[in-house]
C-alpha cells in the first residue's frame, strides 16, 4: 500500500535512481484494481498484458542506459471515451459495447510517446452526460469514501481508480465540469486545460467547442505534469492551439512552497458563494480564503452576473451540439446495430430501432432537447439566446481578470451525494454544475483541489484563470493544496477492500 500511496513524481524519481521497476509498480496497481474493482466499479477494461508490455520495455530501457521521458514506466488509466488502438472503448454505453479503437487519440499517443503503461479504461457516465456515473449503461461507480456514496461524474471511475490508489493518475474529459466535479467528491485533484490546450484528436466528441481532456491526480503537481505530457498542438485538432502548456509542474512547485502571497489578487465569485451551497461545502470553502488572505493574498469580491444564467445556456448549447456530434450512432456509420423486430425494416426503422434500444434515458433527453433547441421555429429562442449568454460570461470573466489574477467557487454545491439521491431530480442534477460550466463556456482553465472536509467527505476549491493562464492556475491551486486539511486528499484505504 505504501507503494500505491505515491505520487507519480515521487514514483518517477525511485524509477530513476533505480529503486524500482516499472513491473513492479504496474504489478501493484494491476493487483490492487484485481483486489477492489468488482466493489468499486472504476474500470470498464483492464489491460494486463498491453500495461505489462510497456513497463517491461522501459525497464530493459533503463537497464541498456536509454534516454527515457522523465516519467517513463509510471502507470495512467483513461476514461472509456478515449481511443486507444485495438482496445474497446464503450463511452459507457451499449452503443458501443464491443467496438475496437482503429486508432490512437492524439492524448494516447502522447501517453506513449512518454512511455506510460496504460492500465485501462475507466467507467463514466453514457457519453460523458452526468454527475454521477448512474448512466453508465455498465452501472455506476462507487465513491472510495463510501459504499452508498456517487463518485460523481461523468469521470468518476477516473476520480475513484485515483482515490483509490488504484492508479496514480488518469486522464478525464470536461464538457461541464465532469473533471473537476469528480475530484471534488472523491478528495482528488482534476483540472480542466485552456480549451485548445490539449487535443481533442480520437475523444469521442460530446459538445465539441466545450469539451477537453485533462489530468486527475493526487495533486496538484502531479496533475500539472500530466497536463505537460498532455499538451500538444496536434495538426488533427483544428482547434489545437499553436502553444503547448510548458512550466506547469514549476509553477505548481512554486505555488506549494510559498508562503507568503502579498501581490496575488483573489477573486470571490458573488454569486458562486451563497445560495444554493451546502453549509458545510460552504465553511471549507470560506476557511480556505480565510487561510490565503492571512498568508498575504488580497482577496475581494468579484460579481459575475452571467453565471447565473450560464447553466441555462449550457443546458441549451451543450445538447444542441450532442444531437449534432451524436447523429453518427445510426448502426451503419458507428454504432450496434438493432433490426426492428416489427414492420417493414427500412434503413429509417433500423435506425429508431438502434437508437432507441442502445442509448440510455439520459442521452436521449439532451438529443431531442437539443434537435429542438436547434429547430428552425426555436433556433433563435433556444440557442440564439444561449450564445448571448456565453458572450456575456466570456465579458465577465474579461472584466474579472482585469481586477484579480484568478477567481474562486467552491467546486460543487454539495460533498458525494447518495446512489439514487439526484436520479428522479434533474434539476438538482443539472444545478450540479452551475459553478463548473462558466469555465467551459470561456473556454479558460479551471481545476478542482481538495480543500477540506464537512461531515467527513471532501470538498473541492476551484480556481478560475485566464486563457492559457494554465501555469497561474496550478500555481494558486498548489497554494490552496499547501494550507489545506490533508485529510481531504486521503481516502480512507480500507474502504473499498473486502
Ligand atoms: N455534469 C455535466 C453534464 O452532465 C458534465 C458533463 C461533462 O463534463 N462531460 O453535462
Amino acid at each position: 500500500m505504501e507503494l500505491l500511496k505515491k505520487s507519480a513524481i515521487e514514483l518517477a524519481q525511485m524509477l530513476r535512481a533505480g529503486e524500482i521497476t516499472s513491473v513492479e509498480i504496474t504489478e501493484a496497481c494491476l493487483d490492487r484494481i484485481a483486489a477492489v474493482n468488482d466493489r468499486l466499479h472504476a474500470f470498464l477494461f483492464v489491460d494486463r498484458e498491453g500495461a505489462l508490455e510497456v513497463a517491461r520495455g522501459v525497464d530493459a530501457d533503463r537497464a541498456a542506459g536509454k534516454d527515457l521521458p522523465p516519467f517513463a514506466g509510471v502507470p495512467v488509466a483513461i476514461k472509456d471515451n478515449i481511443c486507444q488502438h485495438g482496445t474497446p472503448v464503450t463511452c459507457g454505453s451499449k452503443m458501443l459495447e464491443g467496438w475496437i479503437a482503429p486508432y490512437d487519440a492524439t492524448v494516447v499517443a502522447n501517453l506513449k510517446a512518454a512511455r506510460l503503461p496504460i492500465v485501462g479504461h475507466t467507467n463514466m457516465d453514457e457519453f460523458a452526460m452526468g454527475s454521477s456515473t448512474e448512466n453508465s449503461a455498465f452501472g455506476p461507480t462507487v465513491n472510495p469514501w463510501g459504499e452508498d456514496l456517487i463518485p460523481g461524474g461523468s469521470g468518476g471511475g477516473s476520480a475513484a481508480a485515483v482515490a483509490a490508489y488504484m492508479v496514480p493518475w488518469a486522464l478525464g474529459s470536461d464538457t461541464g465540469g465532469s473533471i473537476r466535479q469528480p475530484g471534488a467528491v472523491t478528495g482528488t485533484v482534476g483540472a480542466k486545460p485552456t480549451y485548445g490546450n490539449v487535443s481533442r484528436y480520437g475523444v469521442v466528441a460530446m459538445a465539441s467547442s466545450l469539451d477537453q481532456v485533462g489530468p486527475c491526480a493526487r495533486s496538484v503537481a502531479d496533475a500539472a505534469a500530466l497536463q505537460e505530457i498532455l499538451s500538444s498542438h496536434d495538426p488533427h485538432d483544428s482547434t489545437s492551439l499553436p502553444q503547448v502548456a510548458t512550466g506547469l509542474h514549476d509553477a505548481a512547485a512554486e505555488g506549494l512552497a510559498a508562503t507568503d502571497l502579498a501581490g496575488l489578487r483573489i477573486g470571490v465569485v458573488t454569486e458562486m458563494a451563497g445560495e444554493g451551497f451546502e453549509p458545510g461545502v460552504l465553511a471549507v470553502f470560506n476557511e480556505t480564503v480565510e487561510a490565503l488572505r492571512a498568508r498575504g493574498a488580497e482577496v475581494m469580491e468579484v460579481s459575475c452576473p452571467s453565471f447565473d444564467s450560464a447553466i441555462a445556456a449550457y443546458y441549451l448549447i451543450m445538447p444542441a451540439e450532442v444531437s449534432s456530434n451524436l447523429a453518427r450512432f445510426d448502426g451503419v456509420r458507428y454504432g450496434n446495430r438493432v433490426e426492428p423486430t416489427s414492420g417493414p425494416v427500412t434503413s429509417e426503422t433500423m435506425m429508431a430501432a438502434t437508437r432507441g434500444t442502445m442509448f440510455g434515458a439520459e442521452v436521449k433527453r439532451r438529443i431531442i432537447l437539443g434537435t429542438y433547441a436547434l429547430s428552425s421555429g426555436q433556433y433563435d429562442k433556444f440557442y440564439g439566446s444561449a450564445l448571448k449568454v456565453r458572450t456575456l460570461v466570456q465579458r465577465d470573466l474579461e472584466a474579472a481578470f482585469a481586477q484579480v489574477d484568478v477567481l474562486v467557487t467552491p467546486t460543487a454545491p454539495t460533498v458525494a451525494f447518495k446512489f439514487g439521491e439526484k436520479s428522479d431530480d434533474l434539476m438538482a442534477m443539472y444545478m450540479n454544475d452551475m459553478t463548473t460550466t462558466p469555465a467551459n463556456l470561456a473556454g479558460v482553465p479551471a481545476m478542482s483541489v481538495p480543500a477540506g472536509l464537512s461531515e467527513g467527505l471532501p470538498v473541492g476549491f476551484q480556481v478560475i484563470a485566464p486563457a492559457h493562464e494554465d501555469a497561474r492556475m496550478y500555481k494558486v491551486a498548489a497554494m490552496v493544496e499547501a494550507i489545506a486539511d490533508p485529510s481531504a486528499r486521503e481516502c480512507p484505504v480500507e474502504v473499498g477492500e473486502k
